[in-house]
C-alpha cells in the first residue's frame, strides 16, 4: 500500500494546531505552531485548534489556560469557536473502535507493557516493536485472560510499506509490520490511544494538513494507514514534520524547562515581535534579526525555508 498522494491543489487548506495541555508549552511547541499556522494561512487557508487531552488525567486546566493564553500572544488565531477537546469525544473514538472491531483488525493484548505511553505522542527513543505476543490467541485463551484483567486493543498491521510525501523532510516510508508493529489503540483503563483519537479527529475537522514536530513524523506512515481503515474515501493528508528546537546541550526541550515558557522568553526579549522576529531568524524563516508578527511572516513561508533541516539549536541571545 501507498500513500503518496498529498493535497490536490484546489482544495482549501484546513490545518491544525493540536498542543496537549500536560504540561506549559515551550519554545518548542511555540514553534511547531507557529510553524503550523504559518504555513495554513500562506496557503489562504484555515486553522482549527484542538486540545489533544485525551490522556486526561494527566492534563490540566492550567495548562489549557496557559496555551490559550500563550497562542493569543502570539497573535496565533484559530477560526473554530468551539475548540476541540479529546476528553469530550469518546463517543467518536468508540464508534471508529467499534467500526474497527467489525473490520477485524483489532485484538486484545494481555501484555503488561502495552499501557505505556499510547496516549501521548511519542517522544524519540520511546518506541520499541511489539513482539506480537497477543496475535494469535484463541478464544479460549482470550476468555480465560479476560477474567484476570481487562485487555488493551492492537491494530494488526500488514507487512506493507506506507510511504509520506512530507513537504520538508522529503519521501519517508515504514514497513508497518517490522518498523512499527501491531500498536495500541485503546489501553486496558479503555482510555483511546494518541493514534486513533489524532487520526479520527483530522477525520471530522476535515483536517489536510498536518505540520508538527519531526519527532513525529514515524507516526505519519501509521496514521495514515489507519485513516485508510477508518475512511476509506479520505484524501491523504499533506505532511510537513518540522525540525526539532534543541538546547545547547542538543537535548530536545522538555516541558519542565521553565525558562522556556513565553512568559519567561518575554520577559527577556520585552515585546512579543522581537521574540517572533528571534525565532524567525534562528530557524530560517527570515534572513534577518528583526521584530515581526506571525501575520507578516505568513507573506514569505514557504516550506523550502526549513527544507531538511532536523535539528535547530535554541538560545537566548545574551542581550536584546
Ligand atoms: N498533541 C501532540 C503534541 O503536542 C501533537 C500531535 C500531532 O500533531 O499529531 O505533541
Amino acid at each position: 500500500m501507498a500513500n503518496t498522494q498529498s493535497r490536490p491543489a484546489t482544495d482549501t487548506v484546513v490545518g491544525r494546531l493540536a498542543p496537549t495541555p500536560s504540561a506549559g508549552i515551550h519554545v518548542g511547541n511555540i514553534f511547531s505552531c507557529l510553524v503550523a499556522w504559518l504555513a495554513a494561512r500562506a496557503a489562504g487557508g484555515r486553522v482549527l485548534l484542538r486540545i489533544e487531552d485525551v490522556d486526561k488525567p494527566r492534563c490540566k486546566q492550567e495548562f489549557i489556560d496557559g496555551i490559550l493564553r500563550d497562542l493569543d500572544t502570539l497573535g496565533l488565531t484559530w477560526d473554530n469557536a468551539d475548540i476541540m477537546y479529546q476528553s469530550m469525544r469518546s463517543g467518536a473514538y468508540d464508534a471508529a473502535f467499534e467500526k474497527l472491531q467489525g473490520l477485524g483488525v483489532l485484538y486484545p493484548c494481555f501484555c503488561s507493557r502495552a499501557d505505556l505511553h499510547v496516549a501521548s505522542a511519542p517522544h524519540v527513543g520511546e518506541h520499541y516493536v511489539y513482539a506480537g505476543t497477543c496475535r494469535e490467541l484463541s478464544a479460549d485463551e482470550i476468555a480465560q485472560r479476560m477474567q484476570r484483567r481487562s485487555p488493551a486493543y492492537r491494530l494488526r498491521v500488514p507487512d506493507d510499506v506506507v510511504r509520506i510525501a512530507d513537504e520538508i523532510q522529503g519521501a519517508y516510508s515504514q514497513n508497518l509490520a517490522g518498523e512499527c508493529g501491531d500498536y495500541v489503540l485503546r489501553r486496558s483503563d479503555g482510555i483511546y490511544s494518541y493514534q486513533l483519537a489524532v487520526v479520527v479527529d483530522d477525520l471530522e475537522q476535515g483536517v489536510n494538513q498536518v505540520v508538527r514536530g519531526l519527532d513525529l513524523l514515524e507516526c505519519a506512515p501509521q496514521q495514515s494507514y489507519l485513516r485508510g481503515l477508518i475512511s476509506p474515501d479520505a484524501k491523504e493528508i499533506e505532511y510537513a514534520h518540522i525540525p526539532m528546537i534543541v538546547d545547547s546541550n542538543g537535548r530536545r526541550l522538555a516541558k519542565r524547562d521553565r525558562d522556556m515558557s513565553l512568559p519567561a522568553i518575554l520577559e527577556h526579549f520585552k515585546t512579543v515581535e522581537a521574540f517572533i522576529g528571534y525565532l524567525a531568524y534562528t530557524t530560517g524563516l527570515q534572513p534577518v534579526n528583526e521584530p515581526t508578527s506571525a501575520e507578516d511572516l505568513a507573506k514569505s513561508f514557504s516550506y523550502d525555508l526549513l527544507k531538511r533541516k532536523t535539528r535547530i539549536v535554541w538560545r537566548l541571545p545574551d542581550s536584546q
